[in-house]
């Protein structure tokens, strides 16, 4: 067998890290300098570092194990289809039972005519799938000049090029020669950070009337489609005020465009709902699905389509797909994940049990010196940290500074809890028991006191002018 060589000392293990791994969406050479936590083994909501030390995973991984961790099914079924059939692809007219059942199966979860499932490996993949899908889509119609796809600042949509073009995320942008061209992106539908002295239901229609100006000014004729997550994930957790998705349907409705909801954090539980369409209500033509839908324990993602998009692609050759597609372990993965969160009615636990005292003990952060918004739907949340409540501030450090703090001591403390720029966010797995939540709040209470206590020694309570 080969060496897996978790059996070194932490510090030997840090150094080849160093030496050979370059880590996504960091600075390795401070990381290398500092050395990375290494993690061996979970179970549960609990991950164990190399040093022992049990950690609370307040992200389920990267918003994705929504079962938790330590499953056996999951890894029984995975070598069960390693042996009977490792890998087919499915681009020469061949299929396989795996992609077969799992289609089946997304496509009777899904609601209304979202009937057909393209597989790739993840999310940017299947984001990638979905420019060439509606444009295509338009060009097979005879309107090949409806290429341009709106967009949001701050939203995130992977790390592709194609579907970092899609995202809105500045820094990344700011790498690589992105985004490609007809991507357009308007205003996000965060009050806290850019509502000003409106109301947040006034500010909700006005962000999500800039689609109709986007559609008006671009014009009707040039816009394929519109993208967003339910719920921004990564961007911060950022929850639409509640006028906002009705006016984006409406606006959805009066111009032929189709819509994309990106489903990869919000599907599979995580709103409370199979999908997080259902939470907001609204009904896209196309949805992106990765993370929980194998909870993380195989690669793999995908679009789900409705029937008129279908039958129009398949009217022709569709040029495009991935070794990868539909790969049989990561399918029949993904099929018992869904049993179990069927089966063990998952949606039902958060529902009725994690996300009404996961809610209750949130929202009770507002009383923190540091917080000033608290914000959960389901089970994703966020808080927004302030030196001004009131007028809800922004802190005279340079962004990220205050989120920074909090984050090493929530880190410090065994709780894995997220900072993007000063608000703090969780997404805990799904399975999360009242008792993991009190646990988890000893742990963010202790976590934020301390934060505070340094933020004031250093002179950081301050507020930006
Ligand atoms: C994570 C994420 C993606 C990208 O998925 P990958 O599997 O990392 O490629 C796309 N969209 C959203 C909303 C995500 O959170």
């Amino acid at each position: 067998m080969s060496t897996i060589t978790n059996h070194m000392p932490t510090a030997e293990l840090q150094a080849l890290d160093a030496a050979h791994h370059m880590h996504p969406f960091s600075a390795n050479g401070e990381l290398g300098r500092k050395g990375a936590r290494v993690i061996t083994r979970a179970k549960g909501v609990y991950l164990t570092d190399s040093e022992g030390e049990e950690i609370l995973d307040g992200m389920a991984g990267l918003w994705c194990v929504n079962v938790g961790y330590g499953r056996d099914e999951l890894a029984d079924v995975a070598a069960r289809q390693m042996r009977e059939l490792p890998y087919y692809n499915t681009f020469f007219q061949t299929t396989h039972v795996p992609a077969i059942a799992l289609a089946d199966k997304i496509a009777n979860l899904a609601p209304g005519d979202l009937n057909h499932v393209f597989f790739a490996a993840g999310g940017s993949e299947a984001n990638d799938t979905n420019i060439r899908l509606v444009r295509t889509y338009w060009a097979t119609k005879g309107k090949p000049e409806k290429s341009i796809i709106i967009s949001r600042k701050n939203a995130y949509h992977g790390s592709s090029i194609g579907s970092a073009s899609l995202g809105g995320m500045a820094a990344m942008h700011a790498q690589g020669g992105i985004p490609i061209p007809d991507i357009h992106h308007i205003n996000q539908p965060n009050w806290w950070a850019e509502g000003g002295d409106t109301t947040p239901e006034e500010f909700g229609l006005a962000r999500a009337r800039e689609l109709e100006e986007a559609i008006e000014e671009l014009g009707e004729d040039r816009v394929a489609a519109f993208i967003a997550e339910p719920v921004q994930g990564a961007g911060g957790v950022i929850v639409a005020p509640d006028t906002y998705w009705p006016e984006i349907q409406r606006i959805c409705d009066k111009y032929d465009i189709l819509l994309i909801a990106d489903e990869v954090i919000c599907g599979f539980g995580r709103t409370g709902n199979w999908f997080g369409s259902q939470t907001v209500g609204i009904k896209p033509h196309i949805m992106t699905i990765a993370k929980g839908l194998s909870s993380g324990y195989a690669p793999i993602g995908g679009s789900i389509v409705c029937d008129e998009v279908a039958e129009v692609i398949g009217s022709g050759d569709f040029n495009h797909g991935y070794t990868y597609s539909g790969h049989p372990v990561a399918a029949a993965v993904a099929l018992e994940n869904l049993r179990i969160l069927e089966e063990e009615d998952i949606i039902g636990h958060v529902q009725n049990v994690a996300a009404p005292y996961l809610k209750e003990k949130w929202e009770e952060l507002v009383d923190h010196p540091l917080v000033g918004e608290a914000r959960i739907v389901g089970m994703m949340a966020s808080i927004a940290l302030t030196p001004n409540k009131a007028t809800r501030a922004k802190f005279a450090s340079e962004p990220g500074t205050i989120g920074n703090i909090c984050r090493d001591r929530c880190f410090a403390n065994n709780l894995i809890m997220r900072h993007v720029g000063d608000r703090l966010i969780i997404s805990p797995p799904l399975i999360l028991t009242p008792a993991d939540i009190d646990e988890m709040f000893v742990r963010i209470r202790r976590s934020l006191d301390e934060a505070h206590t340094e933020i004031l020694e250093k002179g950081l309570m301050r507020e930006a002018s």
